[in-house]
């Protein structure tokens, strides 16, 4: 459920709300009474919220896990606590990864480092225009289940709509109970380079914006608090396919704050194009090459 706060919110939901419809998804606006049925711990001044009975949540340790586990499964050799350190170019192809674990020759290779692409792509000579967006984070207690949705506020997509709300560090809440019965409550979009600490400055502020939604959060404890890395692109969208003037070399990185929702699609078409031999063209949209104008765009340093 997305949240809404402010009429300027709501305004700005309504158009959403019509986009997603107008791409097949079931999106509907829930007024004050039907968010408070559909969340009676909810605060009163919130105007609606909308909501789509197809979101799900997962824990992303667990799918990573999953992934990991039906990659092996279907033969991939996985190699953990093993540091890529170098790439051998030769004739404009990627031929060898060098790593912690010695080398590895390859025909094709996907740069999927998350935050750290930009580093492995430039071990390739190119450069990759991703950098960190730190997200903080804190969880309670376990408490009774009080949650029956994840709930985010729609400061954040509202901000899209309409420029004005657009906050500085485009930071809303958000709000979801665990299996069990913790609450994860975020979060922050600051841009503070690899610094993963948490700053009480914006756990405060995390826990102002969250108890407005939430009052219940008033008399339950905090437990632990940490941030994580969001791979961030300047327009917002994943890098993705193979870059042009090296071949074998494929991006699949640079999904900002959807990348666990993305990835199950990212595998398919990324696998794909390498089983194919040749790029789909979702593709084409989402290539490195957006970034540099077409003189520069096959460049390798
Ligand atoms: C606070 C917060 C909230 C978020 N909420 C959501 C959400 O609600 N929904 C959602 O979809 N997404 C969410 N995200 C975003 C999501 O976590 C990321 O988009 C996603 O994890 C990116 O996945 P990835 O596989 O590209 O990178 P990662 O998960 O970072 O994986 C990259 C891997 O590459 C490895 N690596 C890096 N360098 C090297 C090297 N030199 N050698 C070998 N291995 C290397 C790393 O160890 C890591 O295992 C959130 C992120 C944060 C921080």
């Amino acid at each position: 459920m997305v949240v809404i706060e402010t009429e300027a919110e709501y305004k700005a939901m309504q158009l959403f709300v019509q986009d997603q419809k107008k791409i097949g998804l079931n999106v509907t606006l829930l007024d004050t009474k039907q968010v408070r049925e559909a969340e009676p711990y909810l605060d009163e001044h919130l105007l609606g919220a909308a909501y789509c009975p197809m979101d799900g949540q997962v824990n992303p340790i667990a799918l990573t896990l999953g992934f990991g586990l039906a990659a092996k499964k279907l033969g991939a050799d996985i190699y953990p606590n093993t540091c890529v350190t170098g790439m051998v170019v030769k004739g404009n192809r990627i031929r060898t990864v060098q790593s912690s674990q010695g080398q590895f020759e390859a025909e094709v290779v996907v740069n999927a480092a998350g935050v750290h692409a930009s580093e492995i792509a430039k071990m390739a000579g190119l450069d990759v225009p991703i950098t960190p967006r730190r997200g903080q984070l804190m969880v309670t207690e376990a408490v009774p289940m009080i949650l029956r949705h994840v709930l985010i506020s729609a400061k954040y997509i509202a901000a899209k709509y309409n420029p004005d709300l657009a906050l500085k560090d485009g930071e809303g809440a958000s709000i979801e109970q665990t299996l069990n019965g913790n609450l994860l409550l975020g979060s922050t979009r600051e841009f503070a380079g690899y610094d993963k600490r948490t700053t009480v400055k914006k756990l405060r502020m995390i826990a102002e914006r969250t108890s407005k939604i939430l009052p219940y959060l008033k008399k339950t404890s905090v437990i632990r608090a940490f941030a994580g890395l969001r791979p961030y692109t300047p327009d917002g969208y994943p890098i993705l396919g193979p870059v042009k003037g090296l071949e074998g070399f494929i991006i699949a990185a640079g999904h900002e704050g959807d990348g666990i929702a993305l990835a199950p699609i990212t595998g398919e078409i990324i696998a794909r194009s390498i089983v194919r031999g040749q790029a789909d063209s979702i593709l084409s949209e989402f290539r490195l090459e957006r970034f540099y104008p077409p003189s520069a765009s096959s460049e390798i340093k």
